[in-house]
C-alpha cells in the first residue's frame, strides 16, 4: 500500500472506489457539487416554498400515523408558525429520540424544502438535528459532495477533512505566474472549496465562478492538455517514412476532375502535404461540414504516399460507407494506373485472402472497414492511414492500425464538425485542419417540421415530387434499443409506403441486406430506377444522388442532431430545389423540441455542433475516443473558453521548461490513470 492510499476498511474502500477515490489526492479533488446554507434561520411563517431553508423549532407532538401509510409525524413550531414533518421511512429509535427531545424541551434545527399544502406547511424527510437553546449556527456554507449509496455526507467529510491536512498541497504553478493571472494557490483553493469561509460570496461559489473554482478548472484542463500533448510528443519521437513526391499523380487526378478545389481544400492539402514530408508521423484531424469535400483531400494525400512508393489505407466504420469510398476512389485512381484493393469483413474467404495478399504485396491503396485492422493483414509498406469518422473508432483500434504497418502517417476525418472548444480540449493530441468553405453551387435545403398527424400531406408531396421527375429518401424511425426491431420497422414502413404510394417504384435499403443486394439497390437508385428509397440510417453518410431532392425523416425527434444534419446532407446535392421534411410525433418533450428547433433554424454544421454540445455535453462527441481518459468534471467547454486557452499555452511552456512540474501536476490529477494515456 502506498503512503498516499486512503486508509479505510475494505467495505468503505469499495464504496470510495465507486466514486473513483483511491488516493488522498483524489479526496482532495473530490469537490462539492453544491453548498447548503445552514448559517441562517428562517422563521416558519415567512419561509418560501420549494427552496431549501433552515428553521429552528420546538416539538409540539410526535406520533406514528397510518394514513395513508405508516409514517412518523412531528408537529413543530417557532414563534411565527407551525410546520409538519413527515418521515415515511423511519426507525423506532427516531420516534424515541424526538419524544425525548420534546420532553426535555430541546429544539430541532431542520433543513429542507417547505411545501404549502392543504394541511398547511410541511416538510417530507427533512434533515434535522436536536440542539440546545444556545447551540451556535455554522458560520460558513456546508458542502454537499457527490456520493454513492450507503456513503453519507458526514462519512465523506470525515475522510476529506483529514486528507486536506495530510496531503501534499504544494503548488504545481509558480507564484509569479499565478499572480499574473489572478489565480489563487492550489492549497487555498481546495481548502476554500471544502470549507468555505463565511465571507465567500455564495453566488460565486454555487455558480463556480469564484477564483478558487477557476483555479481548479484551470488545473483540470491543464492536466488534460499535459497528458494529451505529452502523448502527441511521444508519438512524434517515432520515425515515419518521408513521403516526398513531385506531385505528378495528384496533378493528374486534379486534371481529371470536373471541379476545381476550393480555397479551403487547397490550404488543407498544403498542410497535410508538408506533414507527410516529415520524418515523424502526421497526427492530423481533418474537420469539415457535410459535403465540404473531405474525400478528395484524402485521395490527394493518398496520391502523395503512393507516388513516394508507399501504400495508403483508407478505413471507414461501416460497410456501406467504406464501399462508397471504394467505388469513388477506384473511379478516380484506377484510370491513373493505381492498384486499388477492397477489403471487408463480409468478403468471401477466397476473395478476402486474395485482398490480404495484395495488401501484403502490390496494392497501392487498400480501402475497407475495420477488417483492415482486425484480420490478418500485413501491409507491405504502409505509409499513410486514413480513418474516416474517426470518433467511431476506439483508441485500441487506432493503436492496432498503427501496429499493423510500422508507424504510418495518420489522417483522421470527422464526418460531422466538432466545436472549436472541444477540438482544443479533448483533441489536443492532434493537429487540426478545418475545411471552412463549401464547394460552390450548392442549393440551400429547406427544412420543414411537420407533425405526424399531417402525414397524408407529406405522402401527397412525395407523389408530386416523383411526378416532377425527382427522387425521394424516406428514412425510417430510429430504434436504438434493438437492431431486430429496427429491421422490422424498415420492412413495415416499406410495406405501408408501397400501399400509400401505389404505382411508384419503392426500394428498401437497410443494414442487414447482403452486400450485393445493397449494392444493386443503391445502383438502381442512382440510375433512377427507384423513385422512393426507404432506408434506415445506413444512408447517413457518403451517399451521393444529385437527383434526390426530397427527404422525409420519420420520428425525427428520436435522432441526434448530428445524425439529422448528416441525413439532411444527402439532398441538396444537385441543381434542384431541395426539401427535408422532419416528421415528428406529438407530444414533444422539451429537449426534443429544442433539438428540432436547432436543426430547423441552422444549416451550418459547426453551429449545430456547438448547440448540440450545449444540449448534450461532450460525452456523445468524444465517444470511445475517451476510453481511459477521464471526462472533465469541473471545467465547462462553453463558459471556460479562456481557461482552455490559458491551459493550452501553459502546458506548452511546462513541457518545454519545467517537465518535473508537469509530472507533479499529472500525478495529482491523474494518478495511475496516466498510464492509459500513453497510446
Ligand atoms: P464530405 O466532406 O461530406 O465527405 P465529399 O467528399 O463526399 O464530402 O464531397 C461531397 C461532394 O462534393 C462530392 O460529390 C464531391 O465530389 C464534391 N466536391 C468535392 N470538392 C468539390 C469542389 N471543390 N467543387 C465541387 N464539388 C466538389
Ligand atoms: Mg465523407
Amino acid at each position: 500500500m502506498s503512503v498516499d492510499e486512503i486508509a479505510a476498511p475494505p467495505a468503505l474502500k469499495a464504496k470510495l472506489s465507486k466514486l473513483g477515490l483511491a488516493r488522498r489526492d483524489d479526496l482532495v479533488l473530490h469537490l462539492p457539487i453544491r453548498y447548503e446554507d445552514e448559517t441562517k434561520l428562517t422563521p416558519i411563517g415567512v419561509a418560501p416554498g420549494d427552496v431549501p431553508v433552515q428553521v429552528e423549532a420546538e416539538i409540539l407532538d410526535v406520533s406514528v400515523q397510518f394514513r395513508p401509510r405508516r409514517q412518523l409525524v412531528a408537529r413543530v413550531a417557532d414563534a411565527s408558525g407551525e410546520l409538519i414533518l413527515r418521515f415515511l421511512n423511519f426507525y423506532g429509535s427516531q420516534t424515541k429520540q424526538l419524544e425525548r427531545a420534546r420532553d426535555d424541551g430541546q429544539r430541532l434545527r431542520i433543513f429542507g424544502e417547505i411545501r404549502h399544502g392543504f394541511l398547511g406547511a410541511e416538510m417530507v424527510h427533512p434533515r434535522y438535528r436536536v440542539v440546545g437553546a444556545d447551540t451556535p449556527l455554522p458560520v460558513s456554507l456546508t458542502p454537499v459532495y457527490p456520493t454513492t449509496a450507503g456513503l453519507s455526507q458526514a462519512a465523506l467529510r470525515k475522510l476529506i477533512l483529514p486528507a486536506l491536512d495530510a496531503a501534499d498541497l504544494t503548488d504545481s504553478l509558480d507564484g509569479e505566474w499565478r499572480a499574473r493571472h489572478g489565480m489563487p494557490c492550489f492549497a487555498d483553493a481546495v481548502r476554500l472549496l471544502h470549507t468555505p469561509t463565511p465571507t465567500v460570496f455564495e453566488d460565486e461559489l454555487q455558480a463556480r465562478t469564484h477564483p478558487a473554482w477557476r483555479r481548479i478548472k484551470l488545473d483540470e484542463l491543464l492536466a488534460q492538455q499535459l497528458s494529451l500533448r505529452r502523448a502527441y510528443l511521444a508519438r512524434r519521437q517515432k520515425g515515419a517514412p518521408v513521403l516526398a513526391a513531385p506531385g505528378t499523380l495528384g496533378a493528374k487526378l486534379l486534371a481529371a476532375l470536373h471541379f476545381r478545389l476550393t480555397g479551403a481544400q487547397q490550404r488543407v492539402i498544403g498542410e497535410i502535404s508538408s506533414d507527410l514530408c516529415q520524418p515523424y508521423p502526421m497526427q492530423r484531424l481533418l474537420q469539415g461540414d457535410v459535403g465540404s469535400g473531405k474525400t478528395i483531400v484524402a485521395a490527394l494525400a493518398a496520391c502523395q504516399a503512393i507516388e513516394a512508393g508507399h501504400q495508403a489505407a483508407f478505413m471507414a466504420p461501416t460497410e456501406i460507407l467504406a464501399e462508397q469510398h471504394y467505388l469513388k476512389l477506384a473511379a478516380w485512381l484506377v484510370p491513373l494506373g493505381v492498384e486499388v484493393t477492397w477489403l471487408s469483413g463480409s468478403q468471401k474467404k477466397a476473395a478476402k485472402r486474395a485482398s490480404q495478399e495484395r495488401a501484403a504485396g502490390t496494392a497501392q491503396l487498400v480501402v475497407g472497414t475495420h477488417a483492415l485492422i482486425q484480420e490478418s493483414v500485413d501491409f507491405a509498406r504502409l505509409g499513410l492511414a486514413i480513418v474516416d469518422e474517426q470518433h467511431r473508432f476506439g483508441v485500441a483500434q487506432r493503436l492496432e492500425l498503427r501496429r499493423k504497418g510500422g508507424n504510418p502517417h495518420q489522417l483522421m476525418m470527422s464526418a460531422t464538425p466538432i466545436p472549436r472548444t472541444l477540438a482544443m480540449s479533448y483533441y489536443a493530441d492532434l493537429d487540426v485542419s478545418v475545411l471552412d468553405e463549401l464547394p460552390p453551387g450548392r442549393t440551400p435545403i429547406r427544412t420543414k417540421l411537420i407533425s405526424d398527424a399531417r402525414r397524408d400531406e407529406v405522402i401527397a408531396r412525395v407523389r408530386a415530387k416523383v411526378g416532377e421527375g425527382r427522387q425521394v429518401y424516406w428514412v425510417c424511425p430510429l430504434i436504438e434499443e434493438s437492431e431486430k426491431l429496427q429491421l422490422q420497422t424498415a420492412l413495415d414502413t416499406h410495406a405501408i409506403l408501397s400501399q400509400e404510394l401505389a404505382g411508384l417504384r419503392i426500394g428498401l435499403a437497410h443494414g442487414r441486406l447482403k452486400a450485393e443486394e445493397k449494392a444493386s439497390t443503391m445502383a438502381a437508385f442512382v440510375a433512377g430506377e427507384i423513385d422512393v428509397l426507404v432506408a434506415t440510417t445506413v444512408i447517413e453518410v457518403g451517399v451521393d444522388v444529385p437527383n434526390a431532392s426530397l427527404m422525409v425523416i420519420e420520428h425525427a425527434e428520436r435522432f441526434g442532431l448530428s445524425q439529422l444534419h448528416q441525413l439532411r446532407g444527402r439532398v441538396g446535392r444537385g441543381a434542384h430545389d431541395s426539401v427535408c421534411v422532419l416528421l415528428y410525433q406529438t407530444p414533444l418533450s422539451p429537449t426534443a423540441r429544442a433539438r428540432l428547433k436547432i436543426i430547423y433554424e441552422n444549416t451550418d454544421g459547426f453551429e449545430i455542433a456547438r448547440q448540440d454540445l450545449h444540449l448534450r455535453g461532450p460525452g456523445e462527441f468524444v465517444g470511445s475516443r475517451q476510453s481511459g481518459l477521464p471526462m472533465l468534471r469541473f471545467a465547462d467547454l462553453e463558459s471556460d473558453t479562456d481557461l482552455i486557452e490559458l491551459a493550452r499555452d501553459l502546458a506548452e511552456t511546462l513541457l518545454r521548461e519545467a517537465p518535473a512540474q508537469a509530472d507533479r501536476h499529472l500525478r495529482r490529477w491523474l494518478g495511475s490513470r496516466e498510464e492509459l494515456l500513453k497510446v
